[in-house]
C-alpha cells in the first residue's frame, strides 16, 4: 500500500505491500522461485514484448523484491526502483544506462573508494571515462562537462570527509543540458531526499542503514521520473536511439504509455537481464524487515553520533573531528540545507598520536566492531590507514581525507552510556603520544 501522503514512518512498514490477496500473509513471503508459469502462448508472447507487466523469470524479477523496489521508491518519493545484488552493482549499472565507450561522466571526488576504484579504472577500461571534480564549487561540474557527459555523479554525505554535496546546485546546471544528477544517499536515507532538491536517479547500498541488521549485501537504483529524457535526444542517445538488444524499442517512446520510468525500465530489461547482478529474494526480504525500523534507527543513529562527536571534542588524544555539527562556513551550511533532522551515524577524528595510536585504539575496542562496513545497528570502527586506505599513496590518502592518525566510526544505536565508555577506553590506550 502506497499513499504519496504517508510519511517516511508509515512508508518503512506498509510502502508497497498490504496482506498478500491468496493467503492473508501479512508478512511479505519469500518468493524462493526462479521461473513464473505463463498462463498461455498469448500471455506469455505479451510478457516478452512488454505489452504487459508480469514475471517471467527472477533474474529480471521476484514478488519479493518487488515490494522492496516499491518501498524504497516511494521512502524516496520516485517512481520507480531495480533492486540489485549490491551497492556496487547499483552504481555500475546506474550510469551504464547512460554512458557507453566513447562517453564521459563526470563525478564528485568524495566517493566511496569502491566506486572510485570501478569509475577510475573498470569504466576507463571499458571506454567510459570517469573525469574527476572538487564538488567545493558546483560551477567545476559545468567545467568539466563536453558533448559526451551523460550524467554527474555524487554522494549525499561522503565519508571520509563527511561534507554534504550540494545536490541543487549540480542538479541545475545539468538539468537545461540534459544531464542528470546520481546520487548516491547510502548514507543519509531519510535524512535527505535527493529527488526533492533536484537529483534524477538516486543509488543506494542497502547493505549499509537500509538493511541495517548487517545480514545482506543489496543495491537498489531508484529512478525519480523528473527528467525528460525525450527533451535531450542527442545528449542521451541510449534512452533515444533504437535499441537492438530489444527489437529496435526506443526506451523513451516504448515506455512511454507505462509513465515517466524509460530509465528504470531500460536498465532492468537490458543491464540486469545482461549482466545479471540479480538480488536474492531472501535478501529483499532481510532488507525489508530492516527498512521498516529506519525513521527510529536513523534517528536514534544521528542523536548517539552527535553525542559521540561532541565527546571526541573534548578528549586531548583527539585533534580534529569530522562531523557535521563542528564544521563551519559553507560545509555546516550545506550539511544543515541537505540534512533533516540528523546527520546521520559517521563519526571520523584524528588521533594526535597518529598512525600506531590508530591500532592502539581500534585493538582496544571491546563493544565496537572492527569492520570495513558502516550503517550496521551496531557500533562500528576502522582505522583506514592500515585497512580501506593502506594501498593508497600518502598524498592518495590525504587527498581522501584520511591521515595517519585518522579513524572512521558508524555510531550504533547501542546506549550511548556504553558507547562513550568504550571510546574512553579505548582512547586511554591509545594515549597522548
Ligand atoms: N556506496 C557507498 C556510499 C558505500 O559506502 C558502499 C560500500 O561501502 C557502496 C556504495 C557499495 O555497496 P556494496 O558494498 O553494497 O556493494
Amino acid at each position: 500500500m502506497t499513499d504519496p501522503t504517508f510519511k517516511p514512518e508509515t512508508i518503512a512498514l506498509h510502502g508497497g505491500w498490504r496482506a498478500d490477496p491468496v493467503t492473508g500473509s501479512v508478512a511479505v513471503p519469500i518468493y524462493q522461485t526462479t521461473s513464473y508459469q505463463f498462463r498461455d502462448t498469448e500471455h506469455a508472447e505479451n510478457l516478452f514484448a512488454l505489452k504487459e507487466f508480469g514475471n517471467i523469470y527472477t533474474r529480471i524479477m521476484n514478488p519479493t523484491n518487488d515490494v522492496l523496489e516499491k518501498r524504497v521508491a516511494a521512502l524516496e518519493g520516485g517512481v520507480a526502483a531495480l533492486a540489485l545484488a549490491s551497492g556496487q552493482a547499483a552504481s555500475a549499472l546506474s550510469v551504464q544506462n547512460l554512458a557507453r565507450a566513447g562517453d564521459n561522466i563526470v563525478s564528485s571526488t568524495d566517493i566511496y573508494g569502491g566506486t572510485w576504484n570501478l569509475f577510475a579504472n573498470t569504466f576507463r577500461d571499458q571506454g567510459i571515462e570517469v573525469r574527476f571534480v572538487d564538488p567545493a564549487d558546483p560551477e567545476n561540474f559545468r567545467r568539466a562537462t563536453d558533448e559526451r557527459t551523460r550524467a554527474y555523479y555524487a554522494e549525499t554525505l561522503p565519508n571520509p570527509k563527511l561534507i554534504a554535496f550540494p545536490i541543487a546546485e549540480v542538479a541545475a546546471i545539468g538539468r537545461p543540458l540534459g544531464i542528470p544528477l546520481i546520487v548516491d544517499n547510502t548514507a543519509a536515507p531519510i535524512l535527505t531526499r535527493p529527488f526533492d532538491h533536484g537529483a534524477a536517479v538516486v543509488v543506494y547500498s542497502s547493505t549499509k542503514y537500509l538493511g541495517g541488521h548487517g545480514t545482506s549485501i543489496g543495491g537498489l537504483v531508484v529512478d525519480g521520473g523528473n527528467f525528460d529524457w525525450a527533451a535531450h535526444k542527442e545528449r542521451q542517445p541510449t534512452l533515444n536511439t533504437p535499441d537492438p538488444s530489444y527489437h529496435g524499442a526506443v526506451w523513451t517512446e516504448a515506455v512511454k504509455p507505462l509513465g515517466p520510468i524509460a530509465y528504470i525500465i531500460k536498465a532492468r530489461v537490458t543491464l540486469l537481464r545482461d549482466l545479471g547482478a540479480a538480488l536474492s529474494p531472501f535478501n529483499a526480504f532481510l532488507t525489508l524487515q530492516g527498512i521498516e525500523t529506519l525513521p527510529l534507527r536513523i534517528a536514534r543513529h544521528s542523536e548517539n553520533a552527535n553525542a559521540v562527536a561532541a565527546f571526541l571534542a573534548k578528549r586531548p588524544e583527539v585533534t580534529r573531528v569530522i562531523h557535521p555539527s563542528q564544521q563551519k562556513g559553507l560545509a555546516k551550511q550545506r550539511a544543515d540545507k541537505y540534512l533533516k533532522g540528523g546527520y546521520s551515524g559517521l563519526v571520523g577524528f584524528e588521533l594526535a598520536a597518529g598512525r600506531e595510536a590508530g591500532r592502539r585504539f581500534i585493538d582496544g575496542l571491546k563493544l565496537h566492531y572492527h569492520v570495513a562496513n558502516i550503517g550496521d545497528a551496531r557500533s562500528l570502527a576502522i582505522h583506514p590507514a592500515t585497512t580501506t586506505h593502506s594501498q593508497l599513496a600518502a598524498s592518495e590518502q590525504a587527498a581522501a581525507g584520511v591521515t595517519e592518525g585518522y579513524v572512521r566510526l558508524s555510531v550504533g544505536i547501542e546506549h550511548i552510556d556504553d558507547i562513550i565508555a568504550d571510546l574512553e577506553q579505548a582512547l586511554a590506550a591509545a594515549g597522548t603520544r
